[in-house]
């Protein structure tokens, strides 16, 4: 500009103005006027005062008059801007995560998720817990997930397995004697691949011996309320709320229920049946919301929300409504059947107003509480009810401890088996398992699970129940559980414990919308790291050396 060189320079700390004047210096002014973007330089000067400040970042009252300069490396002009608004789409920039790692937002996040760990460390290691590592290379154990295995070249045929989680081994800890174990660590699992999921994640993982679940809660509520203070500013002096899984899925749809509003389901079952509609008639399940302040939704809004519900991931089959007008009348897409007193009947159970409007599924009552929540959360979007700055904690308590399936015509555990079920219950083990309440608990923020765990069972007959009644053989259970049933034979503590999802917390506190922006160098959706591309096929000598033959893919 005029005989005048401005260099924008960055590093970790922010951007900080150069200036080469060339009347002063000339040989740096050749130079200067070579630089390109990203390439990497030192320099020396004086540090002045700007004529023209830039109050948008902090070096903005100064500059550098430069008195040296030397360009340490050149750089090839990157594929994408490097600025917070880049304009690299996230394939782009993921391949070249380096580059993208040196945009604003994304050292941001690091730096948080590294102050969350720190202050995380600082709150247990007060509390008198102490971070343990436990193995990455062990045996398949069914925690609810598939297992990534790894050949062993060594002992032929067979496998290690990657943790989905340290969950034996904090159990383990326990029985030898460390009674607060916490661990920030890696876990794997291969599951389907979802837009917040990673194949490889990280957890906060706690185990206490002799405790109960209150104990549980509250040393871990504690630590979210530290951690939410220190890095969001917010107190909540009260105890988070709690609600038990029975109520979540009732007025919810869900168990991880998004409580910065209100918009709960309502069964309306037993007023909506009986009046000729054959579609409510015949189903097991009818309910329903009330969207404060919609019924003026045009007939194209109305039928977009319908689109929203038949969307296959939803599955409903179509949606009814009420739209409660501002002077009192009621008008529905299934005027024919019911009367303004029916209708009125429905409102006043939704505790709708006039202006109002009612949104109604049915079906069988698990899919349609589904759905409804899922129809809920949209309207919570749409309605503005869903405030990113807002933080509403939960824990959701009393999960079953069994979830029966269809398919497979077996029991699974709902949380995994090493849970143990609420001492009130246990005699239901043998007459009816599925209402058996377990001592189990997530932890919920703004409708996504944060955390999860539970009391454990710690006596090795009745962990030896609960694997039969889990279809476990007893030469399975033998097998992948003898070591933890013989350990509980040596005196094994009560304990429990609970495992928060570092990388969604991070995420939740962060106000971003993936885990991978949280993550340094994630994977994509289909489970890629490409930009190292893995995974990728290996040579023949190292599969012969495995002894592993690789099948031709299938059809
Ligand atoms: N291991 C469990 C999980 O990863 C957590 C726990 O029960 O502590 O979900």
């Amino acid at each position: 500009m005029g005989g005048m060189v401005f260099i924008d320079l960055r590093d970790r700390y922010g951007v900080t103005q150069l200036v080469v004047d060339e009347n002063t210096n000339k040989d740096i002014f050749a130079l200067a006027n070579d630089l390109g973007r990203e390439f990497v330089i030192q320099a020396k000067g004086t540090v002045i005062e700007r004529s023209s400040k830039n109050a948008n970042i902090a070096t903005g009252d100064i500059e550098i008059n430069l008195t040296e300069l030397n360009i340490l490396n050149k750089a090839e002009v990157p594929p994408f801007t490097i600025q917070a608004d880049t304009d690299g789409g996230e394939e782009l920039r993921m391949q070249y995560r380096y580059l993208d790692l040196r945009r604003e937002p994304l050292q941001n996040n690091l730096i948080l998720r590294h102050r969350m760990a720190k202050l995380i460390r600082d709150y247990l290691d007060n509390k008198g817990f102490i971070e343990v590592e436990t193995p990455y290379l062990i045996k398949s154990t069914p925690e609810g997930a598939r297992d990534f295995v790894v050949p062993s070249r060594i002992h032929h045929g067979e496998f290690y397995a990657l943790p989905q989680s340290p969950q034996v081994f904090k159990q383990l800890l326990m029985v030898g004697g460390f009674d607060k174990y916490f661990q920030i660590v890696k876990c794997f699992r291969d599951e389907d691949f979802r837009s917040d999921r990673q194949p490889e994640f990280t957890q906060i993982d706690c185990e206490m011996s002799f405790v109960e679940q209150e104990d549980i809660l509250k040393t871990f509520e504690g630590m979210m309320k530290y951690v939410l203070l220190k890095i969001k500013g917010l107190d909540f002096p009260d105890p988070f709320p709690r609600m038990t899984y029975a109520q979540s899925m009732e007025e919810y749809g869900n168990d991880k229920p998004d409580i910065r509003f209100g918009m709960k389901i309502k069964n309306l079952s037993h007023i909506a049946k009986g009046k000729g509609f054959v579609v409510f008639d015949g189903s097991e399940y009818i309910g329903g919301i009330c969207a404060e302040g919609c019924s003026e939704y045009t007939r194209k809004q109305t039928d977009e929300l319908t689109n929203f519900v038949k969307k296959p991931q939803i599955g409903a089959k179509g949606l009814v409504y009420v739209k409660y007008e501002k002077d009192g009348s009621l008008k529905s897409s299934v005027d024919k059947f019911y009367s303004q007193e029916d209708l009125k009947k429905w409102a006043d159970e939704l505790k709708a107003k006039p202006g109002d409007l009612l949104l109604i599924l049915s079906g069988d009552k698990e899919h349609t509480q589904n759905a409804l929540s899922e129809l809920r959360l949209e309207m919570g979007n749409q309605l503005g009810l869903r405030d990113k700055q807002i933080f509403a904690p939960l824990w959701v308590v009393d999960f079953p401890l069994l979830e029966w399936d269809e398919k497979s015509n077996r029991f699974f555990a709902k949380h995994h088996p090493f849970t143990s079920p609420k001492k009130e219950d246990i005699g239901l083990l043998d007459s009816n398992p599925k209402d058996i309440r377990a001592n189990a608990y997530d932890f919920v923020i703004n409708g996504t699970e944060i955390g999860g765990g539970s009391i454990r069972i710690y006596d090795s007959a009745l962990q030896r129940k609960m694997f039969e009644l889990l279809n476990f053989t007893e030469e399975e259970a033998n097998s992948q559980f003898g070591f933890l049933m013989n350990a509980f034979k040596f005196g094994a503590p009560p304990h429990g414990g609970i495992a928060f999802g570092f990388d969604r917390l991070t995420s939740i506190l962060n106000g971003t919308d993936s885990i991978r922006d949280v993550i340094a160098f994630p994977k994509n959706n289909a489970g890629r790291d490409i930009m190292i591309d893995s995974p990728s096929t290996i040579s023949k000598d190292q599969l012969n050396e495995l002894n592993i033959l690789v099948a031709e893919k299938k059809k």
